[in-house]
């Protein structure tokens, strides 16, 4: 019997020593996110502490990352990588330290770690985390100089690389970017969109700027035939690609608010003055970003050596890399999801701008993808079978608009909106064809992504 007693309680006492053991060995959770270039420490982020972190790659792509209280998680993403969803999110809460794994090995040597950080797991006042952007440049920078901006905008993620940026230029680009926002978003009360829109049928002065995109919006409108019509308002009002509400119009009020798209209506008077009969609006949605990148393309032309500007779609590259190398831009590939790219595309002084049925929308209760791409005539999303239009141009708003018509055209009729305007175009249909105008290819060295990876 006693040694019956002696096994059990040495039993007892052994499971309590290999509980105690385990509970040693489970990784503890870490508390913040060390970010790595190469081996070099570049930020030390406290979970929980509210900071966007983005990960930029040598294309120009991004990840934006979120700090959470349990760990990190992709907001948004540009690129294409592993860990990159473009429709949803990437949870990645409850990561764990487990002797300080690298999570995540991005193209560009930025290591992402979950670590325990020793001054805050001994209760510390988390340190403030370095801020992504370089500090105050010298008055002369040099060319190679990098600086890196992103904000959000125009429904849309902004991101800005410069090269040889004299000190303050980031917050020029930044402080335009609030200024077109409050111009030409159709939400914003009080701007010109605003006040156009609510002005049933009087006559309103707007800003030169907002009147310029108008009057380029109706020619483009002209010689699309429609297809692209800052009319459509009403209509894309009744839609809802944005919000996660997946609204979706009645039949009848879609068929009641087609006789109220008609660029050809909006008229343009000296002094800046725009008159819309009563019950029409604009949705500067589809030309708007193109006509910012534009703007701030000059404002740095001639300030720095280089810059890369991306507003979603929208691309603009000024001058060359300091090293000579050429920057790259990156098409999409529509049948992804996860933000791969189909091809690249090398660029200098050039805008490139895609407009694709994959990038916003929502499938319906039938499983139907209702994209935020509608055709005028019908204003439903247009029926098409073109997935993405890609154009090279100068002029990013022409670009912007045109890429827009040439998905409600279809291929063919995006070659001919092409042929008939001399437009560097990159169509790709539904089906997986790549189809590039003459020249296209020797102009700008478009290669496959696979070509480009293995060159
Ligand atoms: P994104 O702005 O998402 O890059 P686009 O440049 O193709 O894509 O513009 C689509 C936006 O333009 C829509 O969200 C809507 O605001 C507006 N829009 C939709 N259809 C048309 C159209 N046929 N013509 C002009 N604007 C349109
Ligand atoms: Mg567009």
């Amino acid at each position: 019997m006693k040694k019956k007693n002696l096994l059990i309680i040495g039993g007892i006492l052994l499971a309590a020593v290999v509980m105690l053991l385990v509970f040693m060995l489970v990784p503890l959770r870490a508390n913040c996110v060390v970010v790595r270039l190469g081996s070099a420490e570049y930020a030390r982020i406290p979970l929980g502490s509210p900071q966007t972190l983005t990960v930029e790659q040598e294309n120009g792509a991004v990840n934006v990352l979120e700090v959470t209280e349990n760990g990190m998680r992709m907001v948004s993403s540009t690129c294409a990588n592993q860990i990159c969803v473009n429709k949803g999110l990437v949870t990645l809460d409850n990561w764990e330290l487990k002797g300080g794994a690298v999570i995540s090995c991005l193209p560009n040597g930025v290591t992402l770690t979950l670590e325990e950080d020793p001054a805050l797991a001994q209760g510390a006042a988390p340190t403030a985390a370095p801020q992504n952007d370089r500090q105050p440049q010298a008055e002369k920078p040099a060319a190679t100089e990098k600086t890196s901006g992103y904000g959000w905008y125009f429904d849309t993620l902004v991101t800005i690389t410069l090269y040889g940026a004299p000190e303050g230029t980031m917050d020029e680009l930044h402080a335009a970017c609030q200024r077109y926002e409050k111009l030409l978003s159709k939400t914003v009360e009080g701007s010109d969109v605003y006040r156009i829109n609510n002005a049933g049928g009087q006559t309103v002065t707007v800003d030169p700027e907002t009147w310029e995109i108008l009057r380029r919006a109706k020619e483009i409108s002209a010689l699309s035939d429609g297809a692209f019509s800052v009319t459509i308002a009403p209509l894309s009002a009744m839609w809802d690609f944005t919000k996660g509400t997946n609204r979706m119009p009645e039949e009848t009020e879609r068929i009641a608010a087609l006789p109220l798209v008609n660029d050809g209506a909006i008229t343009l008077g000296e002094g800046c003055t725009v008159t819309l009969p009563a019950g029409m609006q604009v949705d500067l949605g589809g030309i708007a970003k193109g006509y910012i990148a534009d703007r701030l393309a000059e404002m740095l032309r001639g300030r720095v050596a280089c810059a890369i500007i991306s507003l979603g779609g929208n691309t603009y590259v000024v001058g060359d890399k300091p090293d000579g190398t050429y920057n790259t831009i990156g098409v999409q590939d529509p049948f992804d999801g996860t933000g791969a790219l189909e091809g690249v595309i090398f660029a200098k002084n050039i805008s490139v701008v895609t407009s694709g049925t994959y990038e916003r929308g929502f499938a319906g209760p039938d499983g139907t993808w209702y994209h935020h791409i509608l055709d005028p005539k019908t204003g439903l999303p247009a029926r098409t079978d073109l997935v993405s239009a890609t154009l090279a141009m100068t002029s990013s708003m022409d670009a912007d608009a045109l890429a827009t018509a040439c998905i409600v055209l279809g291929s063919e009729g995006a070659l001919r909106l092409a042929r008939e305007n001399g437009l560097d175009a990159l169509f790709i249909t539904g089906d997986g064809r790549t189809i590039m105008t003459e020249g296209f290819q020797e102009k700008f060295g478009y290669m496959t992504y696979e070509a480009f990876n293995n060159r």
